[in-house]
This record gives C-alpha cells, structure tokens and sequence, in this order.
C-alpha cells in the first residue's frame, strides 16, 4: 500500500472541495486503526519478571508472554480492562517465569499454553523447572501447543513468529511482532537493557546464548524493540552499541 501517495490524493481533494475523498482513504484510516497494537507489561515481584499483555487497541482478546510468579498485577490489568488472554505464550520454562499458569486458568480455563518441546518438560517438571533447587517445587499445567523453532501463527489477530535463542535455556524461543514501522521482540531472559541471561543452569551453554544473540538478533533492524523478560525494554541499536557482553 502507498499511503504517501493516498494522502497526497486527500490533500489534492481538500484543496479542491468539489471532489470528495475517494473510498480507498476511508478504507486505509480502517486499516492502520485496526494494526493499533497495545503492549503492557504486568511486573511479577521477588523476581520482578516482567509479564507482556499484547493485544489490538480495539480487541478484547490478548496473548500473554510468561505469566510471572505472582501474576497479581497481570490479573488486575486483564480484569480491569475486560481482556480474555487466548494463549500464554512460555518462553521458556524457569519457574519464574511459568508459576502463574495456574492463576491465569483458574480464572481463563480455556486459555491455552504454547512453547517449544523442551521449555514443554519443564512446565511439569520440578527439577527441570528449578523450583526445587530453589527449595519450593512447583508445576504447571502441560503445554496445549508444541512450537517448532521458527514457527509463525496468529493469535487474537496479531501475526507472531517464534525464533529459537538457546543458550540461556536449551529450548528458549523470542516471540516476533511486526507492527508497521517497526518488529517487537519478547525476548525472554535472553538479552536484557545492558545484559544478557545466565548461561551456568544445567541445559544453558553461554557461548551459544552470545552467538544465538549475534546472528539471530543483533542482525535485526536497530529500531526493533526489545521486550525482555527482566528489566526495561530496549533495541537492538541500543545493545548492539552498548551491551558489554556482546561486543
Ligand atoms: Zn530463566
């Protein structure tokens, strides 16, 4: 679509009142409102993980990324707002990051939980999760999706794709959202403001995080927004200028 052209076309009618806009001005204003895209991000304490609420501006459906462990603030926004979370989109399965699962379904039965098949084990798996290495084991409900490495799909009208960054955690997968100037990216504890995840769990591999990080993310257009699962968002300009870690 060339809006450029179309608003030259809206001006040409301004200035010239005898010819009314043409149909295809109202149909383009329809368009861009209908890929108004709202991201909000709920914040889990103790592990002050951040939850992402993404939905059209007009819907009322949304997709979670990570429900956190307290999802309380996550909860309130989704009530208040009148939201139904169709799909929480795990990207990967550290308990910090899955423990309001059951929160969620308790309240959104139907709300189903996707990731890839190895961050799948840990959802039920206490060891796997590192809830019990921390002395509290917990689960969550099994995965209702297995996502493949680059799978693209669409969710409460919003077109995803799912990007493999092991590393930080063997199966971790960054969710893509393309909006029309620019890709969002929920990129889990993968690459933070100034920072990147640990590497030392038992299926992380910190070389392979830094190298993931490098040809699958850092090859992104500058202006492409990063939504981490810790911390501010940032973009790729910004870390690729600035994170020590990845020089
Ligand atoms: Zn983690």
């Amino acid at each position: 679509m060339n809006r450029s052209l179309k608003i030259k076309n809206f001006q040409y009618n301004r200035d010239n009142r005898e010819i009314l806009p043409q149909m295809p001005l109202f149909e383009e204003i329809k368009i861009l409102k209908k890929t108004q895209i709202k991201i909000q991000t709920a914040i889990s304490y103790a592990f002050e993980e951040n939850s992402y609420i993404i939905s059209l501006d007009n819907g009322s459906e949304c997709v979670i990324v990570d429900p956190g462990i307290a999802p309380e603030q996550l909860l309130e926004i989704l009530c208040k707002q009148n939201l139904t979370p169709v799909v929480m989109l795990i990207t990967h399965g550290h308990y910090d990051h899955i423990g309001g699962i059951f929160a969620v379904r308790e309240v959104w039965p139907e709300c189903q939980i996707w990731t890839s098949e190895p961050e799948a084990k840990k959802l039920v798996d206490p060891n796997l999760n590192l809830s019990a290495v921390f002395g509290f084991p917990q689960v969550a409900p099994a995965a209702d999706k297995i996502l493949d490495a680059s799978e693209e799909f669409t969710i409460a009208g919003l077109d995803f794709q799912a990007i493999h960054i092991p590393g930080h955690s063997s199966g971790h997968l960054v969710f893509a959202l393309q909006e029309p100037k620019h890709l969002n990216i929920f990129v889990g504890d993968t690459i933070f403001a100034g920072s990147i995840g640990r590497g030392d769990f038992p299926d992380g591999d910190s070389d392979l995080l830094i190298d993931s990080i490098k040809s699958k993310l850092l090859t992104l257009p500058d202006n492409t927004i990063l939504y981490p699962g810790h911390g501010e968002k940032t973009t790729v300009g910004h870390e690729k200028r600035y994170n020590p870690w990845i020089k």
